[in-house]
């Protein structure tokens, strides 16, 4: 009886939900109608909790009306989300040259405007990874030293109202937040509220940003990338209304020049400069997205990079990892989208290859614990010290 309550509600929501143009508008929608309709379901009547649907479900579009209609009086920072598109993404090719022009004991000046504060600068031990052929099944692993991509975090830190009033404030938590960051060896690089960009970790060095993790381009496969990717993190937390993580211009900016000069040094494809909630997995239950720090919402446009959420997600084709789905999920948004779209590859690879899904999975997570073994011989496992 419940079960068919669920169903009956599900199918109102879902066909609300699609007229929703606007994907955070929809995730608020969701996001809103969910716990009030687990709540009066209940211990009521199926009859009393249909009727209860209507009034919930008129109160919860209206609201995501009236959120959509004035967000930029309560939320002047967050940036645009964009919806995810069906397509591969296209490549924009390598950033121009970016040089440094000055160093001093404490800052770094280079010639696309970028400005590095090194006063927070520590090392860890030097990077060292496994790479695997993207497309052999069990070819041979590559040991590798060179950053092969970017991750970008939040760091859910404190966050105090941006206003000059507050600028002590501000000032004091950024400075608290960049501390703990170098005790833990937890990132590369933080951009703080004003956008200035510190250097943590030293480029040539893992940072313990990412955890377990998967992520692939044409060629090579990476696991578990504090080794091979840099950890770029955003001073910001995400909003638990739903509407993402909310970062300013001044961030997006500096955010745009420190992916230019890294890209430009290391010859990084763009293809390789993803967020954390697109790589984080969890081997011991074979979920994705463990962790969620910019799920949906990214500016990949503003920092010259294609929208890498309409990538296929390397944890589910090559490995059989699944997305958990939430309210994000449900709404189709950004990392939750591409869940979905490499589900269907799955499905048709597998009956391309003459078997069930489940056992097409399967077989790709017998190679996980192949690639997991070979890289646990070679090294410890990951520490994790951020969000
Ligand atoms: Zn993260």
């Amino acid at each position: 009886m419940l079960a068919r309550r669920r169903r009956d509600h599900n199918s109102l929501v879902e066909r609300i939900a699609v007229r929703i143009d606007d994907p955070v508008g929809r995730l608020r929608f969701l996001k809103i109608v969910e716990p009030e309709i687990q709540d009066r379901l209940k211990g009521r009547s199926p009859r009393r909790a249909r009727f209860l649907l209507i009034p919930v479900l008129l109160a919860a579009a209206l609201a995501g009306v009236i959120l959509l209609r004035a967000p930029a009086k309560a939320q002047p920072a967050l940036s645009p989300v964009r919806p995810a598109g069906p397509a591969a993404a296209p490549s924009p090719g390598q950033p121009s040259e970016v040089w440094e022009v000055e160093k001093t004991d404490s800052s770094e000046t280079y010639s696309n405007g970028l400005w590095i504060d090194d006063r927070y600068a520590v090392p860890n031990h030097p990077r060292s990874y496994l790479a695997f052929p993207a497309n052999r099944t069990d070819g041979p692993a590559v040991r590798r030293s060179d950053p092969a991509g970017v991750v970008f975090h939040t760091t859910e830190s404190l966050q105090a109202v941006f206003s000059p009033e507050e600028n002590g404030t501000l000032r004091r938590i950024g400075e608290s937040l960049l501390d703990y960051v170098r005790r833990k060896r937890a990132y590369h690089y933080v951009i703080d509220r004003f956008g200035r960009v510190h250097r943590v970790v030293a480029e040539s060095d893992a940072a313990n940003h990412a955890g377990y993790s998967v992520w692939a381009d044409e060629q090579w496969l990476y696991l578990n990338l504090n080794e091979g990717f840099f950890g770029v993190s955003f001073e910001a937390q995400t909003d638990p209304g739903g509407a993402g993580a909310a970062i300013g211009p001044a961030q997006v900016r500096a955010a745009a020049m420190l992916v230019e000069m890294l890209r430009s040094r290391y010859r990084i494809p763009a293809a390789n400069c993803v967020t954390h909630a697109q790589v984080s997995v969890n081997p011991s239950n074979m979920q994705a997205g463990y962790h969620t720090d910019w799920a949906f919402g990214f500016p990949f446009e503003q920092l010259g990079l294609p929208d890498n959420y309409a990538r296929d997600l390397p944890s589910v084709w090559a490995f059989g990892f699944q997305y958990a789905s939430g309210p994000a999920g449900t709404a189709g948004l950004g990392v939750y989208a591409g869940a979905a779209r490499t589900e269907e590859c799955i499905k048709e690879r597998a009956s391309a290859a003459g078997i069930g899904v489940a056992a097409y999975r399967k077989s790709l997570q017998k190679r996980f614990e192949r690639r997991f073994d070979e890289i646990r011989r070679l090294q410890t496992q990951p520490s994790e010290g951020s969000s």
